[in-house]
């Protein structure tokens, strides 16, 4: 296949993937969850900064060095999204629930005395996970705000509840999927985890990511998407396959960056219902 050959069938790849995604819409025109915000868009978020930042250049690791640089979401995705050449064999754990709650819980216990980076100083609370265990698919966030920070369990204020719907839009209940951040201890301020942090903390992200073994990863923001090899120095991230570990990896911006820019919910829409194909399914008719 020649150049001129690969760039129709691109366009063709494209075309057809918009016609998926206006069918999976089926006439409404707008994300399910979108239609049932309301007010809520206009509510503050909890964990990341009034307005993305300009994307800098990191290097493309597991926790990369300049994470604490970059914004947790960055401007529209100026290429179009590309499906990466097929992943390797996922490494996952195939362990039995029982055994994955306990290994879970150690690694629950371990974050909550946890003193391995600075954040530990200002926690109420650590905050691990909530979800499944079993999950087929896995959100990765930043890391907590105020209000997990006091309850202990991620994605309980107004991002939390926007990407509940953003779940339920897919066709899961909230306690289908897994849900974590990269840092489990609240950052002062909500400022953006710092690449010692980050890393620091990978020592639970990462096996607890293995446990769960989901067969896709969403990445919420752009930190989470470093922090797991799925952003490129310089590049458009949003809506790009990644892998992590051979699970693949669908970065999108974080809910609470929806919560500031509703305009955005239709890209980060489209990047869901791309998950939802990696898995086999699609989205819920509206009258289902
Ligand atoms: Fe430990 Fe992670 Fe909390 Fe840092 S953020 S103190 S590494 S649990």
């Amino acid at each position: 296949m020649d150049d001129r050959q690969r760039e129709i069938a691109e366009i063709a790849r494209l075309v057809r993937e918009h016609l998926e995604w206006e069918a999976g819409l089926q006439g409404a025109g707008i994300p399910f969850w979108e239609a049932e915000l309301g007010s809520e868009a206009e509510a503050e978020p909890e964990t990341v900064a009034a307005a993305p930042i300009p994307d800098v250049p990191i290097a493309r690791s597991p926790i990369a060095a300049s994470v604490t640089a970059s914004p947790i979401a960055a401007p529209p995705a100026a290429a179009a999204p590309v499906i990466a050449s097929p992943t390797p064999e996922p490494v996952r754990i195939s362990l039995p629930v029982p055994e994955r709650i306990a290994r879970l819980r150690v690694l629950a216990d371990g974050a909550a005395t946890c003193t391995l980076c600075r954040l530990h100083e200002s926690r109420t609370h650590s905050v691990f996970a909530r979800g499944n265990v079993e999950a087929e698919i896995a959100f990765v966030g930043e890391g907590p705000g105020a209000n997990e920070d006091e309850q202990g369990l991620p994605f309980v204020g107004p991002a939390g509840q926007l990407l509940d719907k953003m779940i339920g839009a897919m066709g899961f209940d909230r306690d289908d999927v897994y849900v974590c951040n990269v840092v489990k201890c609240r950052p002062p301020e909500n400022r953006t985890p710092q690449a010692d942090e980050a890393a620091a903390c990978d020592r639970y992200l990462t096996p607890q990511l293995e446990t769960v073994g989901p067969k896709v990863i969403v990445a919420l923001g752009r930190v989470a998407a470093e922090s797991l090899g799925c952003a490129e120095p310089g590049r458009s991230w949003r809506g790009m396959w990644g892998s992590w570990r051979g699970i693949p990896v669908m970065p999108t911006y974080h809910p609470a960056f929806l919560l500031r820019s509703p305009e955005m919910k239709r890209p980060v829409w489209e990047d869901l219902q791309k998950v939802l194909g990696r898995i086999g399914r699609t989205p819920p008719s509206r009258s289902g």
